[in-house]
């Protein structure tokens, strides 16, 4: 990744804490590269373009807003950056029609020396975002706006875990990357099949729960059967964690996010203030983003 991951882990002191990082917020209106699959339902799509200069994502669990052509264009419109932050066309409170539509997603990897983001987009086939990804071909515009911030963990601790479904595991992908020879972390992914397992590049000391959603609850191709969780905190049940204090990670849709923090705090009793869990997305709803605390 790049020179300021490397920078954060050289800094970080033992104290264990999660450091607020400010960036300037930037729109870029970047071009695809290259286009090339993970896994059949995870999209893997490089952005490049004189834009990237100065981009930065100092956290694995950072993201960026993605703007996407509106249909029968072929660049998004992005905000202007007032004194009041994004407005205009692209901007959160636009009224422009058709409007422009903006998503969440992580910065998978970037490479200052050839200024390439990746964004990986799974391939769920029911909105805007998705379905720009399944037609994404090289030469295409998007648009990038920010990370406006990251939050830096700092400090070891005695294991971590990972817990997700496919709009997690670029983020996933990415701290097993960062992680150092001889951390102890344990991933739990829930993914549509066993063809959507994909191989992590770590040098940390890893167990993996591959979790499949199978047919009759098949998020990825079809939006019907609310996830319940129930089949990933039953893989939970079977796992064991590292010995000592646990940080754990979790993002999948929200009610599935929600009731695995609620297992790991409530019958597992680890510390909640060491437990992030996030809905990457809610079903049934558009662009959502929700934090579970207490
Ligand atoms: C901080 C953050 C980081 C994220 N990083 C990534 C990432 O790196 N890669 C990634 O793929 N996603 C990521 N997401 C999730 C992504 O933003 C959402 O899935 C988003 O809703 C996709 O937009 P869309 O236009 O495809 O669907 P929307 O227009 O938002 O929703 C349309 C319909 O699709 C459903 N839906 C949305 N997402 C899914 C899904 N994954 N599976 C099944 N149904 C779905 C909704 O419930 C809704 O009914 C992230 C989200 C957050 C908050």
């Amino acid at each position: 990744m790049s020179s300021l991951i490397s920078n954060t882990a050289a800094t970080a002191s033992l104290q264990r804490g999660v450091r607020r990082v400010r960036h300037e917020l930037k729109m870029r209106l970047l071009q695809v590269r290259r286009v090339e699959h993970v896994t059949p339902r995870l999209l893997r799509v490089t952005l490049a373009g004189d834009d990237l200069e100065g981009f930065t994502s100092a956290a694995f669990d950072d993201h960026v807003k993605v703007f996407f052509p509106a249909p029968g264009q072929d660049r998004p419109e992005l905000p202007q950056l007032g004194p009041n932050g994004p407005a205009g066309p692209g901007g959160p409170d636009a009224t422009d029609t058709p409007p422009t539509a903006r998503r969440d997603y992580t910065p998978r990897r970037y490479d200052p020396a050839s200024r390439e983001l990746d964004i990986e987009f799974a391939l769920h086939g029911h909105g805007p975002a998705a379905e720009w990804a399944a037609q994404a071909r090289a030469g295409q515009y998007l648009g990038v706006g920010g990370p406006r911030g990251s939050m830096v963990m700092e400090g070891d601790f005695d294991g971590y875990l990972m817990v997700g479904d496919e709009t997690a595991l670029p983020a996933i992908a990415r701290r097993l990357e960062e992680l150092p020879a001889g951390a102890r972390v344990c991933v739990v992914a829930q993914v549509a099949d066993a063809k959507e397992e994909q191989t992590f590049r770590t040098l940390a000391d890893l167990t993996v729960r591959w979790v499949h959603r199978g047919a009759s609850d098949d998020a990825v191709t079809s939006n019907r059967a609310a996830p319940s969780g129930d089949a990933v905190v039953a893989a939970l049940r079977d796992l064991r964690l590292p010995d000592g204090d646990i940080y754990a990670w979790v993002a999948a849709e929200s009610s599935v996010a929600k009731a695995v923090r609620a297992y790991l705090v409530g019958e597992r009793g680890l510390n909640k203030a060491w437990v992030k869990a996030a809905g990457y997305w809610r079903r049934g709803a558009e662009a959502t983003h929700d934090k579970h605390e207490d």
